[in-house]
């Protein structure tokens, strides 16, 4: 396996209990350095792909039946996701999930336990997320249930960057916010992964965003991996769009 992957998932399989499949061939890549979106319409599949790499679906009462995931060379199918984010792959969930009786900050604060590092080290990881998100550092003392979506979609990541990801993953991080908000979050992610070395894999239904921001995509129809190319090349074809992706 080349040394430039960071992430492998091949031709992996999925269900939920009551035998729902929801993946029945997943394949892509994810380099080390990359951006990477994962797309496809309500449904096809993104969220359950996305739970397969954290191991996240026993959760839901699902489970992964056939394939492989392997993180920076080790197969880490049946890793616990807590060894998992130890490890350095870190997942922002869909819907944002912050504690909203806890401010801003506090949230962040979160995201360093069970790292066992240092009052400075914590500090200094602080820092860094106001860096990329200085909203956040002006809003540190507010509650994050008194926070707007984009402040607490921006809280969500921060927390994650607090455990220091090396393979930042993302579902549909632009749901409900406004255009602007969105553009602010994918300029705070791209700016991460070329100043910071982090890789990113980010799902979304928004494909034109997507598209502008990652340098690679794969289109997930009806839970199979159908198309993959760079972001370039997919931006240029209307059909595939409209074909696979809807509106957006
Ligand atoms: P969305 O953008 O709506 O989140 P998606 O592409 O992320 O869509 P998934 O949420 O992965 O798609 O859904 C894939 C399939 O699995 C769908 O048929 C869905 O109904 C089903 N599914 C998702 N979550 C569960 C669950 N917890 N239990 C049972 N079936 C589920």
């Amino acid at each position: 396996m080349s040394d430039d992957i960071l992430l492998r998932v091949s031709d992996i399989r999925a269900r939920y209990s009551g035998a729902i499949t929801a993946l029945s061939g997943v394949s892509f890549t994810v380099g080390r350095g990359e951006i990477v979106a994962l797309l496809g319409a309500n449904g096809a599949g993104k969220t359950t792909t996305l739970k397969a790499v954290s191991n996240l679906l026993p959760a839901e009462r699902g489970q992964v039946t056939a394939g492989e995931i392997v993180f920076d060379g080790r197969d880490v199918l049946a890793w616990r996701p807590g060894d998992l984010v130890r490890a350095g792959l870190v997942q922002v969930l869909e819907g944002r999930h912050c504690f909203r009786n806890l401010t801003v900050e506090e949230n962040l604060l979160t995201g360093a336990l069970g790292r066992g590092s240092t009052s400075r080290e914590t500090d200094q990881d602080l820092d860094r997320v106001y860096t990329f998100f200085p909203r956040l550092k002006e809003k540190r003392r507010t509650l994050a249930g008194l926070a707007s979506g984009g402040e607490q979609q921006m809280t969500a990541i921060g927390r994650a960057l607090m455990s220091r990801p090396r393979l930042l993953v993302l579902d549909e991080p632009s749901m409900g916010l406004a255009p602007l908000v969105v553009q602010d979050i994918f300029g705070a992610l791209r700016e991460l992964n070329r100043t910071a070395d982090l890789s990113i894999l980010v799902a979304e239904q928004n494909s034109a965003v997507a598209l502008r921001n990652a340098d690679r995509a794969i289109v997930i129809e009806n839970g199979v991996s159908v198309l993959s190319g760079t972001a370039a090349a997919l931006r240029a074809r209307d059909d595939i769009r409209s074909f696979y992706l809807g509106k957006a």
